[in-house]
Parts: structure tokens; C-alpha cells; sequence
């Protein structure tokens, strides 16, 4: 069976990163919803030029813009997934339920203080979404991306006050899926603290030993 995988964690806990590995190791197709809305925002699509504000005060985007992207990037999709960044609250669930059969979902358990250290130190590629740690995962040259020499940013929603806010979103609207999902008896735990390879192994371990 394609493995259809949602991949939950507050922001900071390593999602982005661990998905893109995931993705690599496992053969998925990686459909990232902050990344794609970040690609809009910057080619000021009319979806981007919507979804701006929300994003930079650490507002959820609402649904119907983000269900939108989804419909358009599962439609015709052959093989498995991993979704990074959607749901993000029980309507999305409960729409994802009626266009897409998930059948395991991932949650990353990183404690708070550790994310606002995380977020604040991130630094991201303008070209290619590669995302680097200002001491953890550092660029060989200051400000350059490693993988494909694009330049380095802060994401305009990783600054402190934003964080908090987004951290407070995740807790009110996206952290009651992990109980759908537990009840659904898919979800898988795991805990995203610690280097980037120990979390990374924890995470195909868990997938591996996975019965559906
Ligand atoms: P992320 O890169 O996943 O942290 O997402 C960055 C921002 O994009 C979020 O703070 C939201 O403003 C927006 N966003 C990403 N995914 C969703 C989603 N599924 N629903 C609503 N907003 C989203």
C-alpha cells in the first residue's frame, strides 16, 4: 500500500526538514503547504497577494485558499504522499477524509522553549526552501545556501512576537488532530528532540515498524 502520510508538529519542531528526508528515503511526493504559499507570496500571485497578512501576523490562511492548493496538487497525484503543514485544523481533516485516504500521521513532540530557539536561529533559501539552523545546521559560507548558492532569509512569521502567536494558533486549532488521528488508530508519535539524523531515524524506525 502508497503510504499517505500527514506529518503533525507545532512550527520549529523540525517538520519541514524531516519531511524532505522522508520524502527522499521513502520515494513520497512532498506536498509542503508553507512552502507553496511562501512561492505564491513571492511571485504575488492573486493566492499569494490573499494569503500575505495572515502569514506574516502567524494566522491561519484561511481554508478555503488552502483546500484549494491541495485539491490542485492531489488531483491526478499517482503513488504516495506526505502532506507537511496541512491539516492544520479539523475542517481541513475532515475535507482531506473525503478526497484522499491517509493512513498514518505523524507527530513530532518538541518542547516550547526548545522551538522558540529553534525558530528564532532559522535561516531559509530564497531559491530552494533548503532550511538551515544559525548553530545546529549552519551554511559552510555565512548566509549561502549550501545546496544550490541561494542567498539566506528569516522568514518574516520567525521573529519572537510572531512565533508566540503561531505557537498559540497550533495549540487552539491544530494540535486537538493528533487525538482524530489516535482514535483513527494511525497515529505514530515520536519525539523530535535532538539532533537532526537521531530524530530522523526515530522517525523511519517508527514508520517501518508501522502496521497498518
Ligand atoms: P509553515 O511553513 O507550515 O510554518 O506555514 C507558514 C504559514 O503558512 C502558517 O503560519 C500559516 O499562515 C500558513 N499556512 C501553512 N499551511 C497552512 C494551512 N494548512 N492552513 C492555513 N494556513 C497555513
Amino acid at each position: 500500500m502508497d503510504a499517505k502520510i500527514v506529518l503533525l508538529g507545532a512550527p520549529g519542531s523540525g517538520k519541514g526538514t524531516q519531511a524532505k528526508r522522508l520524502c527522499q528515503e521513502l520515494g513520497l511526493t512532498l506536498i509542503s503547504t508553507g512552502d507553496l504559499l511562501r512561492e505564491a507570496v513571492r511571485n504575488n500571485t492573486p493566492l499569494g497577494v490573499k494569503a500575505k497578512g495572515y502569514m506574516d501576523a502567524g494566522k491561519l490562511v484561511p481554508d478555503e485558499l488552502v483546500i484549494g492548493l491541495i485539491k490542485e496538487k492531489l488531483s491526478g497525484l499517482k503513488g504516495g504522499f506526505l502532506l507537511d503543514g496541512f491539516p492544520r485544523n479539523l475542517e481541513q481533516a475532515k475535507m482531506l477524509d473525503t478526497i484522499a485516504n491517509i493512513n498514518m500521521a505523524i507527530n513530532l513532540d518538541v518542547d516550547e522553549q526548545i522551538i522558540v530557539d529553534r525558530i528564532v536561529k532559522r535561516r531559509s533559501c530564497k531559491q530552494c526552501n533548503e532550511v538551515y539552523h544559525l548553530e545546529a545546521k549552519p551554511t559552510k559560507v555565512a548566509d549561502v545556501c549550501d545546496k544550490c548558492g541561494g542567498e539566506l532569509y528569516q522568514r518574516t512569521d520567525d521573529s519572537e512576537p510572531v512565533v508566540r502567536e503561531r505557537l498559540r494558533v497550533y495549540k487552539e486549532r491544530t494540535l486537538p488532530l493528533t487525538k482524530f488521528y489516535q482514535d483513527r488508530g494511525i497515529l505514530i508519535n515520536v519525539d523530535g528532540q535532538g539532533e537532526i539524523d537521531e530524530v530522523f531515524e526515530r522517525i523511519l524506525k517508527a514508520v517501518k515498524e508501522f502496521k497498518h
